[in-house]
């Protein structure tokens, strides 16, 4: 047996051939078609958001949105992401600056921001980690008293609300990512969402080349567009989201039900007024050696869990003696990707699955 951390979600495939048969007539394959449109249309409703521009991932569509905002100098970012936030960053020619994040939930802890600002500094791109919501408020205010932007990278957070606002509603513009192994997929792909229509038609310009029409080319834009392949597998899997939501929300159940109290492994909380999307089950290992010694018992019985997020971005060996690249100015961070373990989480992941995962960690 083996059981990977994640297992990508597909709709039945005569969904999905259904779906694909106009294309054979039409033959129109990409390019604003038929399928992209009412995608993007079904994306404004389910994420809330006036405006839903998808792109061909979402690492691509972080860095059209940077260059879409024309952003110059340092950047305000958490170390505590995928490899994307950060090198989207680097390759647009701005400067990452790590803030550290809050203990509870690993999100970017607005208390130590604003001591991050200096007068090169642009934005603030923090993360939604495993889908647990930002303080938006917090570091909307930050952000506006000082003049920056602020753009979510929300790869995590599809679906995700505070209150009844969506991750698609905060800050000035948020990037989803729609790869195979995120809660909804395209099977790659992403879009950004915003509500100023000034940054939309900036995305639009970099996403296309920059043509506005037939004779006028206004931008050097580049070709990030998603195709209409994918476009229809969004299309199948938004009918299944719901679904697979359940099955994602009983699987996390279960392992709280069966892992839970216990001291020595302290289990994902819920945040107060979130609707969650149960993305990843992320378990802590306090003590030293006992998240590697976990995962190292669980991939001899063919489980791999994944240690989401270690090492840090500022450790990576690409970043190696640039200053300002060091774990230990982001000291919680640094904590806890030590002590992280992510278990396997997916639509699907049976109950005696999670029960055999749960007795290898409790004979631990
Ligand atoms: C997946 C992910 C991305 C990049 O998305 P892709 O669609 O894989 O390019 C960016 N940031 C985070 C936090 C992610 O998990």
């Amino acid at each position: 047996m083996r059981i990977n951390v994640t297992r990508s979600a597909l709709p039945p495939m005569e969904e999905y051939v259904e779906e694909i048969r106009e294309l054979w007539d039409s033959r129109w394959l990409t390019n604003n078609g038929i399928k992209l449109r009412t995608l993007e249309d079904q994306l404004r409703q389910y994420l809330h958001t006036p405006h839903a521009l998808t792109f061909v991932n979402g690492h691509l569509a972080l860095e059209c949105l940077l260059r879409a905002l024309n952003l110059k100098g340092k950047v305000i970012t958490t170390p505590f992401t995928f490899a994307s936030t950060t090198h989207a960053l680097v390759r647009c020619g701005l400067k990452p600056v790590f803030c550290d994040i809050e203990d509870e939930y690993c999100t970017m802890d607005p208390q130590k921001v604003e001591a991050l600002i200096t007068p090169d500094t642009c934005a603030i791109l923090p993360v939604h980690v495993y889908g647990n919501l930002c303080d938006d408020q917090a570091l909307s205010a930050i952000a506006k008293k000082h003049g920056l932007r602020l753009i979510y990278d929300a790869a995590h957070a599809f679906g995700v609300s505070k209150d009844g606002i969506s991750a698609a509603q905060m800050g000035d513009a948020a990037m989803f990512s729609f790869h195979a192994t995120k809660v909804f997929h395209t099977i790659e792909g992403g879009c950004v969402t915003t509500s100023d229509p000034e940054i939309l038609h900036s995305l639009e310009m970099e996403r296309s080349y920059g043509i506005v029409d037939e004779t006028t080319v206004s931008h050097p834009g580049g070709n990030f567009k998603m195709n209409e392949f994918q476009a229809a597998m969004g299309l199948c899997n938004l009918r299944h989201a719901e679904e697979n939501l359940a099955l994602r929300r009983h699987a996390a159940e279960t392992y709280h039900s069966l892992l839970g109290g216990r001291e020595d492994m302290l289990l994902p909380r819920m945040q107060p007024g979130v609707t969650h999307n149960y993305a990843y089950f992320p378990v802590r290992f306090p003590g030293e050696g006992r998240r590697d010694a976990a995962a190292k018992k669980l991939a001899e019985h063919g489980v791999f869990a994944r240690k989401y997020f270690y090492p840090l971005t500022n450790d990576f060996a690409c970043y190696e003696n640039l200053p300002g690249f060091d774990s230990s100015l982001t000291p919680v961070a640094r904590k806890i990707s030590g002590e992280v373990l992510t278990l396997p989480l997916y639509p699907g992941l049976s109950d005696e699955e999670i029960l055999f995962i749960a007795n290898i960690l409790k004979e631990m």
